[in-house]
């Protein structure tokens, strides 16, 4: 019989993160080119360290402005592509991105955060425990969403340290 020290151990813990605002600069409009997509200093070192600990590392966003028109699937890709890229450079990676692209204005939709589905489509996927995991973003709503799958949220300053928040709630040494 194996021991409850042994399950904890075997148990996959997601770090979820919000996208703007907390890995790349919230602008205080939508990101719709790639030029706009400026990776936040110290996020590559958060993303490694936070591998290292043993999280399983997956972006969670709202991206209304493809609903909007701002931009399409093949524009967020590029985005994504140059974010695995510059965390691949720095020998590191996230699991996944998983993304809304709907807006409220066109429609009801269960994947735009606060709601939940978009966590616990990512957990299902990567066989993560939402009891051991942790929602990190910068508005009220991504904390709601993180309560609404059973994942503890965190609210940062939007464009603040992730590395800095990350050491703060424990989760990398
Ligand atoms: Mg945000
Ligand atoms: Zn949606």
């Amino acid at each position: 019989m194996r021991c409850y020290a042994d399950m904890l151990r075997e148990m996959k813990r997601a770090l979820f993160l919000d996208r703007d605002g907390v890995i790349n600069r919230e602008r205080g409009a939508h990101t719709v080119r790639l030029e706009e997509f400026e990776i936040l200093p110290g996020v590559p070192e958060a993303v490694s360290a936070a591998n290292a600990a043993g999280w399983t590392v997956i972006v969670i966003t709202n991206q209304s402005g493809i609903d909007l028109g701002l931009y399409d699937h093949a524009a967020l890709d590029r985005m994504h592509g140059y974010l695995h890229d510059v965390l691949q450079a720095n020998g590191t990676h996230v699991a996944d991105i998983l993304y809304c692209p709907h807006h409220p204005t066109k429609g009801r939709c269960l994947c735009r955060k606060p709601g939940s589905l978009l966590l616990e489509r990512a957990a299902a996927r990567h066989g993560t425990d939402p009891a051991f995991s942790i929602m990190i973003g910068d508005k009220q709503r991504d904390v709601e969403a993180a309560m609404a799958a059973g994942v503890r949220g965190v609210l940062m300053d939007a464009n603040s340290s992730l590395l800095d928040q990350l050491r703060f709630e424990r989760v990398i040494p």
